[in-house]
């Protein structure tokens, strides 16, 4: 339901990723929700730091009061409103993939997701929630090592344009992957997804609810295009990986 990103670097990190994330998630609690979860990156990490709970945002910061997230350097944050499957803290986004390296959140629904997921399940794949969104995350980690095998190089945003055209339905998707913890790649497709311009640091959001606290630039993304943020580059492709040349920057005039 509701979707941010964040991408700084070892210089602008100190809690950061997980501060813009809960921030961001707290402006977009208008939009309603029943969970909430963030994924968090940085170099040196095996694996994605993820937590997630069912219930109000307060149920997911006092887990994190409890028990504090590593230092980042990305980060991506959702808060759910269950389509496919119960609100429950399992259910809640982000999900993984089967190695742990990719977490993914996802606005939307994936119309194909049941006959992508018996696929995987023919391969030995299994699922831990009952989520359209398990499905895109177990693909996306997939295709990521799928690359990484083909060319000894991770590259989640030819990955996830990859996802982007086995998906239908409608759909805003971020993801980060540990082995490229500079980096926040997204999606969407009859969904929307902003970009937020910053100084050392970029942002992503369903609305620029998500990081007006941060910043007024905003680009636009189109239908069908990708975007790849690290802490000083905006990347926009459309999913065969074309680059859009001038996509719409425009200043945020709100209070
Ligand atoms: N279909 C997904 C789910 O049920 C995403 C729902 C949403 O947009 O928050 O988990």
């Amino acid at each position: 339901c509701g979707i941010v990103g964040y991408a700084g670097s070892v210089r602008t990190a100190c809690g950061r990723p997980l501060e813009v994330c809960l921030k961001g998630l707290e402006r977009l609690e208008y939009r309603g929700y029943d969970s909430a979860g963030v994924a968090l990156a940085a170099p040196g990490m095996a694996r994605v730091a993820v937590r997630k709970k069912a219930g109000r945002l307060g149920n997911l910061v006092a887990d994190l009061k409890a028990k504090p997230m590593p230092e980042a350097t990305v980060g991506i944050g959702h808060t759910r409103w269950a389509t496919n499957g119960e609100p429950t803290d399992v259910n809640a986004h982000p999900h993984v993939s089967r190695d742990g390296k990719v977490a993914l959140i996802h606005n939307g629904i994936i119309e194909n997701a049941s006959r992508l997921r018996l696929d995987l399940e023919t391969e030995g794949y299994t699922f831990v929630s009952s989520t359209d969104t398990e499905v895109a995350a177990k693909l996306l980690g997939k295709i990521a090592q799928e690359i990484i095998d083909a060319t000894g190089q991770p590259d989640i945003f030819e990955a996830i344009r990859r996802l982007a055209r086995m998906l239908k339905g409608a759909f805003t998707i971020l993801a980060v992957d540990s082995r490229q913890p500079d980096l926040v790649v997204g999606i969407r497709h009859d969904s929307p997804l902003v970009v937020g311009l910053g100084d050392g640091e970029n942002y992503l959001g369903s609305d620029v609810a998500a990081f007006v606290a941060y910043t007024r630039r905003a680009m636009e993304l189109g239908q069908d295009q990708a975007v790849c943020i690290s802490a000083d580059q905006v990347l926009v492709t459309d999913f065969q990986g074309h680059p859009v040349e001038h996509p719409r920057r425009y200043t945020i005039d709100w209070d």
